[in-house]
């Protein structure tokens, strides 16, 4: 059988993202040969030491390599200054804009064992909102000063964000198709916004991302459609989270409700995410370098292991993602193989091995 052959930069950056990185080239090395996929990894800096070394966080050349020679990218974790550095500048924002991966997409899940099980996927618009960090200080007449931000919300990022979703939907049911666990048994999309108060801001979202939905390919899938105004949402989101499928907001309604639902599933070790632009796909795991816990071996490496089954999703590989995602919540399930963020002993080390033991 001729084999496809993908392409992934592994950029570890700082910290624990050079212990959890690795875990993901192996569990991709360790994919079964039937499924016919074949890895060229190249590995790429990225990150604060990066910078101190060599003036930059992320070379231009590299931006190059991810553009014409890869097909996807794993990214660790790159640590923040404490305070600002001249010249200094997020890797992570600088591929996001140079590539267009104009959504994050940050699956929250626990196993379908769980007392309470939650299965859901947030979408966030990743390019605009308050995030065009368009701001000012005037002269208030009544006395001292005043200050304003630009809220920057286009028809063409709100209509590309929801019809992203509904893809993300109909590939969620591919997913349970392929055998991957879930406690839902059709897609559902809910569009967050506060349309009530931000008639024309979150009123243009809301109306770009229904007609999005509406389209034939959603409709024919079964894809259902709710909206949701973000603090209702927040509401219901701690008070009944397993009812949610897959969310789509706007930039900074995503960053909130995202980190609100990652805690939910009790470690940011578990929690995976995905850049996702038009032709490349970055896999990133949601926390940071954790210079707490860095250099001990116990970083726990789900959320990559997790990432780079998205990745794999967002590549079209669906059965080669079940296969991880299923790995990982076997393991998980079984729990005698635990890194201590979870209450467990285990090594990075010990929880790969017997991960990959479950592929
Ligand atoms: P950064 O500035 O890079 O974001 P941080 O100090 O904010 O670093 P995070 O990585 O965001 O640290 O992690 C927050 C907390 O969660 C830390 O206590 C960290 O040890 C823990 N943590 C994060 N990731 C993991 C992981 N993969 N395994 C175990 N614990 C983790
Ligand atoms: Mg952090």
């Amino acid at each position: 059988m001729a084999s496809r052959v993908l392409r992934i930069a592994l950029i570890p950056g700082d910290g624990i993202g050079r212990e959890v990185i690795p875990a993901g080239r192996r569990i991709l090395e360790a994919l079964p040969p039937s499924l016919g996929l074949k890895f060229e990894f190249t590995r790429l800096d990225a990150g604060y030491e990066l910078f101190q070394a060599a003036g930059t966080s992320f070379p231009d050349r590299s931006i190059d390599v991810l553009r014409h020679e890869c097909d996807g990218a794993l990214f660790g974790a790159v640590s923040s200054p404490t305070r600002a550095v001249k010249g200094y500048s997020s890797p992570i924002v600088h591929i996001r804009k140079k590539l267009d991966l104009y959504a994050n997409v940050r699956p929250v899940k626990t196993v379908a064992t769980d007392a309470n099980p939650i299965d859901m996927v947030i979408v966030r618009e990743n390019t605009e909102d308050l995030y065009v960090k368009e701001e000012r200080t005037l002269e208030d007449p009544e006395g001292g000063v005043y200050a304003e931000a630009i809220k920057r919300i286009s028809a063409r990022a709100s209509s590309r964000i929801a019809t992203m979703a509904g893809k993300i939907a109909v590939q969620r049911q591919k997913l349970r198709e392929s055998g991957v666990a879930s406690i839902h048994k059709s897609p559902l999309v809910t569009i967050t916004h506060k349309s009530n108060v931000l008639s024309q801001t979150d009123g243009l979202f809301r109306s770009c991302a229904k007609e999005a939905l509406a389209a034939q390919q959603f409709v024919d899938a079964g894809v259902a459609v709710e909206e949701q105004i973000v603090d209702s949402m927040v509401y219901k989101l701690f008070r009944q989270p397993g009812s949610y499928d897959v969310i789509v907001a706007p930039n900074l309604y995503g960053d909130i409700l995202s980190d609100g639902a990652a805690a939910l599933v009790g470690s940011l070790g578990l929690v995976p995410s995905a850049n996702v632009g038009e032709g490349f796909v970055m896999g990133e795991p949601c926390h940071g370098s954790a210079p707490d816990i860095m250099g001990q071996g116990i970083a726990n490496p789900i959320a990559t292991l997790r990432s780079a089954a998205l990745m794999l999703e967002f590549l079209g590989e669906e059965k080669a993602s079940a296969k991880i995602y299923a790995a990982v919540d076997a393991n998980l399930e079984d729990g005698k193989l635990l890194s201590p963020d979870l209450g467990g002993k285990a090594k990075t080390e010990e929880v790969v091995n017997d991960i990959l033991k479950r592929l």
